[in-house]
């Protein structure tokens, strides 16, 4: 008999994974003629080094469900270059989830027009589907005015409490925009940040631009780097070319149903998606 847990996965990641860890570690399990096949203990050992996943993944490493990574961006549309390094840096650090966060209205000015929110968190919400590890937040979109990080952040704190270690997950190159934006000491106070490398990406300029002391705060992580940028994918529906393999196949799906990129006016899609 196999012993199936008996609430529904929960859509908080880290807690449908100490949800399954518990029930499953709290109970033998049997085959068809009573035989014990897998005892309580031995799941419970799989649960605490994190090898029970939830809902269907396999964690590799153990985490930490005080750990949360936030992850802003417009997602104009959302890609592989996103996806891998929010993997990367959840493997990383640990982290028992991490939030997309897509912006409403950047405050850094964008030379083009950016889609319809709701667009964009569609975008996401697909890509990230599969990844009980990932989920996507409105946070921003639903906070009238500019989006600030640090305002997210602080949001993130007050919903969270002052135990949960916040991450800041970005590309190298977005560190320079968010920390020259607003209240840059805020930030780092409030959380820490990480970026990862881009490609192209010059480190000393960033310590030239922020500052030694700055600088510092930031820690920076490489992983393979993909040299895939939301503006790329753009240009390349608006010319007419093959964005498969740059992104999740049910956002390139959603990206020709709704109309979007295909020129500079059908920039924010089509309502009806
Ligand atoms: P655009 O070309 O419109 O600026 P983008 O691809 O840079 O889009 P954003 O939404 O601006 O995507 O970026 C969100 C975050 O993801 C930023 O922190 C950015 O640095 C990071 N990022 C985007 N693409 C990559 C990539 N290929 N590798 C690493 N980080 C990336
Ligand atoms: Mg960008």
């Amino acid at each position: 008999m196999i012993v199936k847990p008996t609430l529904p996965p929960y859509w908080y990641p880290a807690r449908s994974q100490a949800i399954y860890g518990y029930l499953l570690s709290s109970t033998d399990i049997y085959n068809s003629q009573s035989s014990l096949l897998i005892p309580a203990k031995s799941l419970r050992r799989h649960a605490v080094c994190g090898k029970i996943g939830a809902m269907g993944a396999t964690p590799t490493v153990p985490i930490r469900t005080d750990a949360i990574g936030l992850m802003g961006g417009t997602f104009d549309p959302i890609h592989f270059g996103h996806l891998l390094v929010a993997e990367q840096a959840r493997e990383r650090y640990q982290l028992g989830e991490v939030i997309f966060v897509p912006n409403d209205i950047p405050p850094h000015k964008k030379d083009y027009e950016v889609s319809l929110a709701e667009h964009r968190y569609a975008m996401a919400v697909i890509a990230t589907a599969d990844n009980p590890y990932f989920r996507v937040s409105r946070e921003e979109i639903d906070r009238s005015g500019p989006s600030y990080s640090i305002d997210t952040i602080r949001a993130f704190r007050q919903q969270m409490g002052p135990q949960v270690q916040l991450y800041f997950i970005t590309g190298a190159d977005a560190i320079l925009e968010i920390l020259t934006w607003r209240q840059p000491q805020d930030i780092v106070a409030e959380c820490q940040l990480i970026a990862a490398h881009r490609p192209g990406f010059d480190l000393q300029r960033m310590t030239a631009v922020l500052g030694a002391e700055l600088a510092k705060q930031v820690e920076m992580f490489t992983m393979p780097a993909l040299d895939i940028s939301s503006t790329v994918i753009r240009q390349r529906v608006r010319q007419g070319q093959s964005i498969r393999y740059l992104t999740v196949p049910n956002v390139v799906n959603y990206i020709h149903k709704a109309g979007l990129y295909q020129n500079h006016r059908s920039n924010r899609g089509k309502c009806e998606g």
